[in-house]
């Protein structure tokens, strides 16, 4: 990744840069904070109608070639405090800013002889981007952890908040509803609109387990990973949301999609359910190819592929 100095609001900026395909337009703005009081005043000295739009690593995001219309607000590097909170006999919280990725967490709790934590070892992003996504894989997912969490709203409002106050599901996490008539409804995902709140930290609650026991089963997680997924291409994890009762993955194996390319975009032979950047793939190859995929595997299959990935932006 490219960094920009933190406290530079920078123009322009290209966010092929800060996504893990490596491709797309730019930002109109895109700003680090230095830590979290000034990230908060950034956000309140922003104009009311400029859009702000938070990313952590980039690893779900594809931003289109015409670019993105806002000011990009980039939390790794910036929000990367981590703590324990709470600590009792049998559980531990861990109080953990936004931008710390979340492989950091999966580590430090191992160390610490908490259970739990181990499936975020392979999530290339951090633990906004966790939450935004409710990020799982192996059985857990983010939210199963979370006790609270901070956010901070357009307008600078910083709130706690609990897991009841979302709608959860399987990479889905919402409001559940506007308060007061601010906020957002409950179709709306949380970063993407201008009124949107995000995640400053969050407070995680882990069992107490074994040291050797979590270190040893990130190893093994991550074996599966290597053994399974192109980690040496460009990529944003799997590209669908794996259907009721069935895999993308299979899916679109089953249409002979694996190895289908659109410019410099592929359906990776080793994962169906990810699209590689070969070297100097467009954000509009990606999105052809998704488009193309979807298309085939309803008409073969019957069957809707929704995305995974967050795709934004303007096209150029
Ligand atoms: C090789 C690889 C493997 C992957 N494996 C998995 C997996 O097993 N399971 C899985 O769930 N995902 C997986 N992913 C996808 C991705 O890593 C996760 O979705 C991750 O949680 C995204 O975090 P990020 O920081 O990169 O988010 P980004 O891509 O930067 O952002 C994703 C979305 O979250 C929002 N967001 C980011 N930070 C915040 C914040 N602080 N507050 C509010 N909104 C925010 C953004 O606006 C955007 O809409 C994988 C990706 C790759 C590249």
């Amino acid at each position: 990744m490219t960094w920009l100095a933190p406290g530079e609001l920078r123009p322009h900026e290209p966010m092929s840069r800060h996504v893990s395909w490596r491709a797309g337009g730019p930002a109109a703005r895109c700003y680090v904070p230095k830590d979290r009081d000034d990230l908060v005043a950034f956000v309140r000295s922003r104009p009311a109608g400029e859009r702000l739009h938070v990313v952590g690593l980039g690893s779900n995001l594809l931003v289109r070639d015409g670019g993105l219309d806002a000011t990009v607000v980039l939390t790794h590097g910036a929000l990367r405090g981590s703590a324990v909170a709470d600590a009792e006999a049998r559980r531990t919280v861990l109080e953990v800013e936004a931008g710390v990725p979340a492989p950091k967490v999966a580590r430090m709790a191992a160390r610490m002889g908490l259970a739990g934590a181990e499936f975020l070892a392979g999530i290339p992003g951090t633990v906004g981007g966790a939450l935004a996504m409710n990020a799982g894989c192996y059985g857990s997912e983010t939210w199963d952890f979370v006790v609270s969490v901070t956010t901070l709203d357009r307008s600078g409002r910083i709130r706690v908040r609990v897991p009841d106050e979302y709608e959860i599901s399987y990479r889905h996490v919402a409001l559940r509803r506007p308060e007061d008539g601010e906020g957002q409804g409950s179709a709306g995902t949380l970063p993407l609109e201008p009124e949107g709140e995000w995640f400053l930290s969050a407070r995680l609650s882990f069992p107490q387990g074994s040291a050797a026991a979590a270190l040893q089963r990130i190893r093994e997680l991550l074996a599966r990973r290597v053994a399974s997924q192109p980690l040496g291409q460009p990529n944003a994890g799997s590209v669908f949301r794996n259907p009721a009762g069935d895999h993308a993955a299979r899916l679109i194996e089953a249409c002979g999609l694996k190895g289908e390319r659109e410019g410099g975009a592929e359906v990776s032979r080793k994962h169906a359910n990810f699209i590689v950047n070969l070297g100097g793939a467009t954000a509009r190859d990606i999105e052809t190819l998704i488009r193309k995929i979807q298309a085939r595997v309803l008409h073969d299959c019957g069957v809707t592929l929704a995305t995974e990935v967050r795709i934004v932006g303007t096209t150029a």
